[in-house]
């Protein structure tokens, strides 16, 4: 028996004799099977083969970034945000390794996880057994648990709070129960948002763009991107950092806000001429 792995998602499916028919997460719209045809993989193949490693560096005081190198699967980025006592794993990764696990028990291990949405699902349940740790989704996103386990906590609503300034908010889009962690303490008490592929940072990274599928391109409704930057305008941040190691610095609600008036403009087809 064995957990398999998309190789194209780095998703991990429950423990069975022979690999999945189909990978559920690449089959949908929102991402593809890779043209090579679905292929499977397991965490101990991936640690045998001694190809992989992660690494985790400091981003800014009380904020690690984990990767796995090469890329694996969607090559996301999970992050470690160190809160008063609490230590929270914001999306996640497929690779863990033993040399992972001391890395981050180094740095005060972690107390939970939490998902912006089903693409990082992952290896989840891996990193959720090694720590003794719940993983927070929203239920909204429920159907697109391949791996169910006890330690999945599914909340609902528009809010959680899981400690003293780390909260996560429901804004939808990319995914019905698609959520940002703001991170009140982040960025030197300027506040920090991050979001996955929620809101995404572009290639200048003072713009950011919100999509149902990033892959295949398409977007999202005008009122459904007017409502998520709504959502954020309250939060106090000026920092953002998406699933892919991009950051916007400083400024990043204002950020937001522009980035949304010009996708509405643009899809409307108020802003250029084609
Ligand atoms: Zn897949
Ligand atoms: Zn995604």
């Amino acid at each position: 028996m064995n957990q398999f792995i998309c190789t194209a998602c780095g998703t991990q499916y429950p423990a069975s004799s022979t690999p999945p028919k189909i990978c559920t997460i690449c089959e949908e719209e929102r991402q593809y099977v890779n043209p090579n045809g679905q292929a499977w993989t397991t965490l101990e193949e991936l640690i045998q083969s001694q190809q992989y490693e992660n690494n985790i560096l400091l981003e800014e005081e009380n904020l690690y970034s984990i990767n796995t190198s090469p890329s694996f699967g969607i090559g996301q980025t999970a992050y470690l945000v160190k809160g008063k006592d609490y230590n929270l794993l914001w999306d996640c990764i497929t690779f863990i390794d033993e040399n992972t696990k001391e890395k981050i028990a180094q740095l005060g291990g972690i107390n939970a996880i939490a998902l912006s949405h089903p693409h990082y699902y992952s290896a989840q349940i891996e990193w959720a057994e090694a720590f003794g740790v719940p993983i927070y989704i929203h239920e909204d996103d429920q159907e697109w648990i391949m791996n169910p386990s006890d330690r999945i906590i599914l909340w609902s609503g528009e809010t959680l709070v899981l400690n003293e300034g780390l909260t996560i908010h429901r804004l939808g889009g990319h995914f019905k129960g698609g959520a940002v962690l703001h991170w009140e303490a982040g960025n030197e008490g300027k506040g920090v948002l991050l979001t996955g592929d929620i809101i995404q940072v572009v290639a200048d990274r003072k713009w950011v763009s919100f999509m149902y599928s990033y892959p295949n391109l398409i977007p999202l409704p005008a009122k459904k991107v007017r409502e998520m930057a709504d959502k954020v305008k309250p939060l106090s941040f000026n920092r953002i950092y998406n699933a892919f190691h991009k950051i916007v610095k400083e400024d990043a609600n204002h950020s937001v806000q522009l980035s949304a008036d010009r996708y509405i403009k643009a899809i409307q087809g108020e802003w250029f001429q084609t």
